[in-house]
């Protein structure tokens, strides 16, 4: 057998990516020659990193935190999503030597949430809490399928306001309000979809992983909630949202569906998503060591 096509993920630091699990799983499955690996790169040698792994024949990269909006500026090309959220988190290698820039967070988000509920955000009343990278996918995407109104709220007020700006800015038709996390009882009113995209919930810290970013009688009921937190897969917010009557959609099914989308661009081939997620959910497990 030949040497295996090399993918890979930049991060720092690395050593949290489980993204390795998913796609060697996915080749594994496929009968693919391809191989992928985490690599830990400090943000000053970002572009050494990018240009080596091109250098090396990669197929393409996975690029997380904190290089997503830093490496745009290396990219040949951006695909629409990556232009309008001003990110990066797929790289593909082309043939001729160009370096494509994709962004398949808000896509692999919008695909799970489609494919869990049956709904869309078209013509939606929808709520992003939260202002950091995760939010800026979410919202330009939400902004994009022609949400009757999004608010983003963040502990960090001024945050919030700019990426209001930024949103109405990247989708013109859009409307969008920011603001703090002190009124959420009247913004969540009404509200169709929620979406957490702070790290409360998150495994690591026992005070955050059992902190929720709305109260809990302030989620609509028929509301969708969706979280970004992804370990554990059930977060107190989501075990909220399903005690308020609302539908959720994990964290952990986003995860897969932006890896399958990057994937898909890098091999041409489908990922079977659900053994993919299986074992996901095993690693999961191994790490919360029975937590969760
Ligand atoms: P980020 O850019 O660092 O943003 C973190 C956000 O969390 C900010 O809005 C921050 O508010 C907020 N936050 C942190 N601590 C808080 C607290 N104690 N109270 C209230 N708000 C708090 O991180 P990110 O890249 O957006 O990632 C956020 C989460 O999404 C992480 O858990 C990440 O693993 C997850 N994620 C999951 C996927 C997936 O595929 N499932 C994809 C991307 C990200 P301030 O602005 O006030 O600091």
């Amino acid at each position: 057998m030949t040497n295996p096509i090399p993918l890979g993920v930049l991060g720092y630091p690395a050593g949290h990516i489980l993204s390795p699990v998913l796609h060697n799983k996915a080749a594994e499955v496929l009968g693919l020659n391809y191989h992928y690996l985490a690599y830990e790169v400090h943000p000053d040698f970002l572009e050494e990193a990018v240009r080596g792994a091109q250098a090396m024949g990669f197929r393409g990269l996975t690029i997380t935190i904190p290089h997503k909006v830093a490496v745009a500026k290396l990219m040949d090309e951006l695909s629409e999503d990556a232009r309008l959220m001003g990110a990066v988190n797929t790289i593909v290698f082309e043939e001729d030597g160009n370096l494509v820039g994709h962004n398949t967070d808000g896509i692999g988000w919008l695909r799970f949430l489609e494919e869990t509920t049956g709904e869309h955000p078209r013509g939606k009343k929808c709520l992003v809490l939260g202002a950091g990278g995760a939010a800026r996918a979410i919202a330009v995407k939400i902004a994009q399928c022609g949400a009757a109104h999004l608010d983003i709220r963040n502990r960090t007020y001024d945050k919030a306001l700019e990426l209001a700006q930024f949103v109405e800015k990247s989708v013109p038709s859009s409307k969008v309000n920011g603001g703090g996390l002190d009124d959420l009882y009247s913004v969540a009113d009404g509200c169709e979809i929620i979406v957490n995209t702070t790290s409360l919930g998150m495994w690591g810290d026992a005070e955050r992983m059992a902190t929720t970013p709305i109260p809990e009688n302030a989620i609509p009921e028929d509301c969708i909630c969706s979280d970004a937190v992804y370990i554990p897969p059930d977060t107190e917010f989501l075990k909220a949202a399903r005690r308020a009557g609302s539908q959720i959609v994990r964290g952990t099914g986003w995860l897969v569906y932006q890896a399958a989308a990057a994937w898909k661009m890098w091999t041409g081939v489908d990922m079977p998503t659900d053994i993919v997620m299986e074992v996901l959910n095993q690693s999961l497990e191994l790490r919360l060591g029975g937590e969760s």
